[in-house]
């Protein structure tokens, strides 16, 4: 018996042979049902489950093949390298492009099939197949960089060999990785050279990352802050910002939290070395997010150009030959004080000063015992007045000074008459001894002068004065002055300027003798240079130096100058024949000296006297008394001819004429003007043609326009005419250009 119904019978008490009562036997029956049941649902089960299973199996496996493939496909896609499927030879058995085609540089299908040997030239077939090799028989990856000029540009590659389990025609097999790698290759080139730059710079540079870690730091920061690498422990953008003076190191930080940059001139204070003039730059280097992440600091020392920079201010607004402030620093300083006297409700004095007979001794004993004259000179004066004082010099022999605070006039005049007492000692150089003096002109400020200018000027009028009256004194500007003498003051100021600094320039007017055409002279014309001032025209200026001894200057300039062109134009240019008509003027009748300077100057330049012809107006001659007229003869003594300017606006007298046996007479160009439509006129000019020709006199038209008014003339018997009709007054380049045509 089965012992499973066996112990079942024994359980159920049915195991001895006597018959079981019904109701032992009703309960083993039902337990052998009950048992069958659970048999026949278990067989169910079991049965249903190897039926699901084989049916649904192939479906599943399908699904996850193609879940599997796409997965691949898309990994491919995403993987930016290309991937060879290689066997032992180096023939490619696939390639997986995905999407990446261009890498390939040719088709697909060119490459499948082929190796590597007919596809690559033989020094990159080589390296690969090496790479090969190595990775199948140390069975590992193996990596290989390379670079290939593809289309003319230089691109780099890495390629790494995978080796496979797989054979295929019985050959070993291998996958192939290659990625294009240039962008970062030249990413590293770039950095290396980032890195030295960062390394090797001058310039101090800080580069602090805003999440805390440690900034990093060139030498030559650390050379600037003037710590040591090792001895730094932990530096910070708040420990950086303490170096500078306080406000500043502040100002820094706030322009940093608020706009994210900054950039100027900073002190670094230092504990070791001192202080460092420096230039800084921060910025901020932002994220995607545009958060900062890095601020990158700059430093360049600076301290060089600063001195360069002092040394050039210094001499740009110092006095080379005294040391004392020049008219820069001097105006500047004007400029500076003067809204703070008005404000402050004080008086401020200006000090005009001009040594007396400088130019004398300039002339006499020469530049360097005059050099040693004015340094001297500001020795003395700067050993009496107060360091507080600004004491400078204008140029020349000319100071100024300027006290800020003056009580009232008494004191100024206190401070000037030190002055002038510390010059009026004698001076002892060089075993010479000598005596000057002093003119002072002070102007008060804010009374004299609303301006720097009008102080200055009323200042300088002020010394002017003093010069007038005797010299060696001062003078307070007053306001009695008047606007014509102004003028008259202004313009004497800049014929001053232009006889030290070469101001003037003499133009020359043709003279045309009528009868032959020929060009027999020039009249020299006195012009100031532009540069000067606007005044430009003699009919200006003249009037005013007659009226100061600047005439005499003037004049022998315009003599020697007219000398030394015609020495020019004799040994350079073969011109001998021209005449030289020069404009003198009636103070000159009375100066004795005047005929010892002519002799000299002619002398000089080897002139001719006969080719100099000396003009003066009618109205001059008529004036002349006994001196000029000795000065007249004297000059005609010497060979010089004389020559009646402006005639016809004057009245002399017959008996004039004739006293002064004259050479020449130009008939003023008032009366050529209207010669053609005013009958008195051309009545005068016949007139003046005829007397002129009775007196033996040659004559000249003057301002001669057109040819009507030439042809006119002529008829009249004129022999020489001069005017725009022919030429403009001209410079010596241009006449010679003019004579040439
Ligand atoms: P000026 O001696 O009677 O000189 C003639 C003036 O007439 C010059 O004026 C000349 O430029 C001008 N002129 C000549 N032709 C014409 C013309 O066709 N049309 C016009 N509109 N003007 C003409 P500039 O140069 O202005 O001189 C003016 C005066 O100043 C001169 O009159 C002379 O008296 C004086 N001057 C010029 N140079 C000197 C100088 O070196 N020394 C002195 N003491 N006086 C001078
Ligand atoms: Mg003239
Ligand atoms: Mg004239």
């Amino acid at each position: 018996m089965h012992r499973f119904l066996q112990r079942i019978l024994k359980k159920s008490g049915l195991d001895d042979r006597s018959a079981p009562d019904d109701f032992t036997w009703h309960a083993f029956l039902q337990k052998v049902s009950a048992i069958i049941e659970d048999y026949e649902e278990d067989r169910y089960l079991l049965e249903r489950a190897l039926e699901i299973s084989s049916a649904e199996m192939e479906a599943l496996l399908a699904s996850s093949k193609e879940s599997f493939r796409q997965r691949m496909e898309a990994l491919l896609r995403v993987i930016p390298d290309l991937i060879f499927y290689i066997d032992e030879e180096g023939r490619y058995l696939d390639v997986l492009s995905h999407g990446k085609e261009k890498l390939l540089y040719v088709p697909k299908e060119q490459v499948i099939g082929k190796t590597i040997w007919e596809l690559f030239p033989e020094e990159y077939a080589h390296i690969f197949d090496t790479a090969h090799k190595q990775a199948l028989e140390e069975n590992r990856l193996v990596t290989v960089e390379y670079a290939m000029d593809i289309d003319g540009e230089k691109e780099y590659f890495e390629a790494r060999i995978v080796p496979t389990y797989q054979k295929e025609a019985g050959k070993r097999t291998m996958f192939g990785i290659v990625r294009k790698t240039t962008s970062e290759v030249r990413a590293m080139e770039y950095l290396k050279v980032i890195r030295k730059i960062f390394k090797e710079a001058t310039e101090g540079i800080m580069i602090a990352p805003l999440d805390g870690s440690k900034p990093e730091m060139n030498e030559a920061f650390y050379r600037m802050i003037g710590k040591e690498r090792d001895k730094l422990e932990r530096f910070t953008m708040k420990e950086f910002y303490s170096m500078f003076p306080k406000n500043i190191g502040k100002n820094i930080e706030n322009a940093i939290r608020s706009i994210g940059n900054f950039q100027g001139e900073v002190i670094i204070k230092r504990e070791r070395d001192g202080d460092l003039l420096t230039w800084l730059t921060i910025d901020s280097i932002y994220n995607e997010n545009k958060d900062a992440i890095y601020y990158v600091a700059m430093l360049t020392d600076i301290s060089e150009i600063q001195k360069s920079r002092d040394s050039l201010r210094y001499h740009a607004t110092h006095d080379k030959l005294t040391g004392l402030a020049n008219r820069t620093l001097l105006f500047e300083t004007l400029d500076r004080i003067l809204p703070r006297t008005i404000r402050q409700k004080e008086i401020g004095a200006l000090f005009f000063i001009d040594l007396d007979n400088f130019k004398e001794i300039n002339d006499n004993f020469g530049h360097k015992i005059g050099d040693l004259v004015l340094s001297e000179s500001a020795a003395r004066i700067e050993s009496v007045i107060r360091e507080t004082d600004l004491f400078g010099r204008l140029g020349g022999d000319e100071f100024l000074l300027i006290v800020e605070d003056i009580q009232n006039s008494d004191h100024a005049m206190h401070i000037a008459q030190k002055i002038i007492e510390a010059i009026r000692k004698p001076f002892e150089i060089d075993d010479l001894e000598f005596e000057i003096g002093a003119s002072v002109g002070i102007a008060l400020f804010p009374e004299d002068g609303k301006n720097r200018d009008e102080i200055v000027q009323h200042a300088d009028m002020a010394m002017y004065r003093a010069k007038e009256e005797g010299k060696n004194r001062f003078e307070f500007f007053s306001k009695k002055l008047d606007l014509k003498s102004k003028i008259h003051f202004q313009i004497e100021r800049m014929l001053k300027d232009a006889l030290k600094h070469n101001g003037f320039r003499l133009l020359y007017q043709p003279q045309i003798e009528l009868e032959t055409g020929r060009v027999c002279g020039v009249e020299a014309l006195l012009r100031l240079k532009e540069e000067v001032g606007e005044i430009s025209l003699p009919s200006h200026f003249i009037p005013v130096a007659e009226e100061s001894n600047i005439i005499h200057d003037i004049s022998r300039w315009v003599f020697e100058e007219c000398c030394r062109q015609m020495g020019i134009w004799q040994r350079q240019h073969g011109i001998s024949d021209l005449m030289m008509a020069i404009n003198l003027s009636r103070r000159q009748l009375l100066d004795e000296t005047w005929i010892d300077f002519v002799v000299e100057k002619l002398d000089e330049y080897e002139i001719e006297p006969s080719r100099i012809e000396f003009e003066i107006t009618e109205t001059t001659m008529m004036k002349t008394k006994k001196g000029g007229y000795k000065m007249l003869k004297k000059l005609q003594a010497l060979g010089c001819k004389l020559a009646i300017d402006d005639f016809g606006t004057g009245y002399s007298s017959l008996a004039n004429l004739k006293h002064f046996s004259l050479d020449k007479l130009k008939i003023d160009k008032s009366f050529i003007d209207d010669i053609l439509t005013n009958e008195s006129d051309l009545a005068i000019v016949r007139a003046s043609v005829a007397l002129a020709h009775a007196l033996g006199l040659t004559t000249i038209a003057e301002g001669v326009e057109t040819a009507e008014q030439k042809a006119l003339i002529q008829t009249l018997g004129c022999h020489e005419v001069q005017g725009y009709f022919f030429a403009k007054p001209m410079d010596p380049a241009d006449l010679l250009e003019w004579i040439r045509k």
